[in-house]
């Protein structure tokens, strides 16, 4: 065993640089068990909630579905299925707003509820140690289940690939301030939780996992302590509270001292990370067969009067959702997706709590005040220092002002995990994180322009070398005929010269045909005088 890795087995904490420690604001919502909405009249379902392809759509409009129903079909790309939350009625299919930071709208599908809310399953699995992998795969896609920790990766597919791994990390830090989902899942349902490690385990084939939790969170802690002595492959990690020490990359270096290379993936480094609101969805999905069609979403802000954690079904509009939490909007009053440093704010109310909604904050001006008029960088290098991930904060976001796309590169613009580290401390009320992502998503567009325009090269090349090819063909094919008559003709010449007979009855033939087309111009020379008359 390495020095390396004794260290990790004893439990050693690492460190990683940079960082922030912005006002908590958990003890508001934290303090109650979870609760269990009621359910709305109408819900909203996006087709595309994860990372990734969207299914294809497999119900019509008119169509009655119960709870669990799928709605699309996963199909044989990265796609993953979303489900009805309850039974109901689809009554629209098509374009509706979504929640995205662009605003932009995609494909939904709406379900207006019976109120009976029948529910279907599949099949449990009880002994999924004795299950193949791509069974278990399987089960675990055909739930769509998503990483839901914010990320919305689909998870069959995260263990999918068969590569050596040392450790499974399992995320309970929530660090991000106001949120406290995964603290309430993690005191609530710790058990459940335990399982989804234990299945997640099987499929990750590796011996260990450490599940870590953040300081803060001395109930949730307590829980797995008194739990864990009985299952020896989960270790509980306990790291100190800063700002994002949930960031995948910036956990694995706590917890592991091992640092995932620029663009690469924890499979690099012998690891892979689950959320434990993932590792609790597994768990009901194997162990239950329940698909995903509710979360925990913290609600919480000066605004609602009821804040806390609440069982949400997948597809129900924000504005039920704060209806029935005691919505009091104030003035010009945000609503944000997502905590305050990574969150964003919403374009309006209609849009639906999804796989990855694990909070919906309502503030007041006084609480969170709206960014200010953004002022010209002083240079004072403070976002540098914070930066987690190493970052010259300053220096992208000049770049992404000047459309920079090769300067971006070299400074590693993708590595950027968007924390809002940086935004947060900066003196000048930049909004680096909006430029980052708008560079990324031109980044990209430009990287889909180029592969089209690729793509269309292509064709134009291959559409020439055919062309050309076809051209050649012809002509050969006319210079072997060519060649073929003038072979005939010589040995047509050869025959007449050699058998008298064949020469004799062709000067006959030429004679009469001679004949004939005289006779022919006699008459109609005949008819043209007759018609002069
Ligand atoms: S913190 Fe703001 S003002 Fe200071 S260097 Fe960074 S971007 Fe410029
Ligand atoms: S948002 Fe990006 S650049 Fe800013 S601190 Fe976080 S990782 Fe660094």
């Amino acid at each position: 065993m390495s020095i390396a890795t004794k260290e990790i087995e004893a439990g050693r904490i690492w460190d990683f640089p940079g960082g922030i420690h912005p006002p908590e604001h958990k003890h508001r919502s934290n303090q109650t068990p979870i609760a269990q909405l009621s359910l709305a009249e109408t819900f909203v379902i996006p087709i595309k909630q994860h990372t990734g392809a969207p299914g294809d759509i497999i119900v019509a409009v008119g169509d009655h579905v119960v709870g669990g129903q799928p709605l699309t079909d996963a199909g044989l790309n990265n796609g993953l299925p979303v489900h009805a939350p309850t039974s109901g009625t689809i009554t629209a299919i098509g374009p509706g707003r979504i929640a995205h930071p662009s605003g932009l709208p995609d494909t939904v599908i709406t379900l207006t509820a019976d109120g009976r809310d029948e529910q279907v399953t599949m099949p449990p699995i009880t002994d999924f140690h004795e299950r193949g992998r791509s069974e278990l795969l399987d089960r675990i896609k055909q739930a769509g289940i998503a990483g839901l920790g914010g990320a919305g990766f689909p998870t069959a597919q995260k263990f999918a690939l068969q590569r050596p791994l040392d450790y499974l990390i399992i995320n309970g830090v929530e660090c991000e301030p106001y949120i406290t989902a995964d603290d309430r899942l993690m005191r609530e349902h710790a058990q459940t939780i335990i399982d989804g490690i234990e299945i997640l385990l099987h499929l990750a084939g590796c011996q260990k996992a450490m599940l870590a939790i953040e300081a803060n969170k001395p109930e949730a802690i307590a829980q797995f302590e008194s739990l864990l002595p009985h299952h020896p492959a989960i270790s509980l990690r306990v790291v100190p509270v800063k700002y994002p020490s949930g960031g995948e990359k910036q956990l694995i270096q706590l917890v592991t001292g091992r640092q995932v290379p620029s663009r690469g993936l924890p499979l690099d480094v012998g690891l892979v990370v689950q959320n434990v609101g993932t590792a609790y969805a597994v768990a009901r999905a194997v162990l239950a067969g329940e698909p995903l069609i509710q979360r925990v979403v913290t609600v919480t802000g000066d605004h609602v009067e009821r804040p806390g954690n609440y069982w949400v079904r997948i597809g129900t509009p924000v504005a039920e959702l704060l209806h029935q939490c005691g919505f009091n909007p104030g003035p010009q009053q945000r609503v944000i997706m997502g905590g305050p440093m990574m969150g964003f704010t919403l374009p309006d109310l209609t849009v639906p709590v999804v796989k990855i909604t694990n909070c919906i904050l309502v503030p007041s001006y006084a609480e969170l005040p709206p960014p200010a008029a953004e002022m010209n960088c002083i240079r004072c290098g403070a976002c540098a220092d914070v930066c987690p991930a190493q970052l010259l904060p300053q220096q992208l976001q000049w770049l992404a002002k000047a459309k920079d796309y090769d300067g971006l590169e070299k400074q590693n613009l993708f590595d950027c995990i968007e924390c809002g580290a940086c935004a947060f401390v900066c003196p000048s009320e930049i909004p680096l994180v909006h430029y980052y992502r708008k560079a990324k998503a031109e980044v990209r567009q430009l990287a889909r322009e180029k592969m089209k325009s690729e793509v269309a090269r292509e064709r134009f090349e291959a559409r020439q070398i055919r062309l050309e090819r076809e051209k050649q063909e012809r002509l050969e094919r006319h210079r072997r005929a060519a060649e073929a008559r003038k072979k005939a003709q010589a040995e047509a010449v050869a025959k007449g010269a050699d058998d008298p007979q064949d020469a004799i009855q062709a000067a006959i033939a030429r004679a009469k045909a001679r004949k004939a087309a005289q006779a022919a111009a006699a008459a109609a020379k005949q008819s043209d005088d007759e018609s002069n008359v």
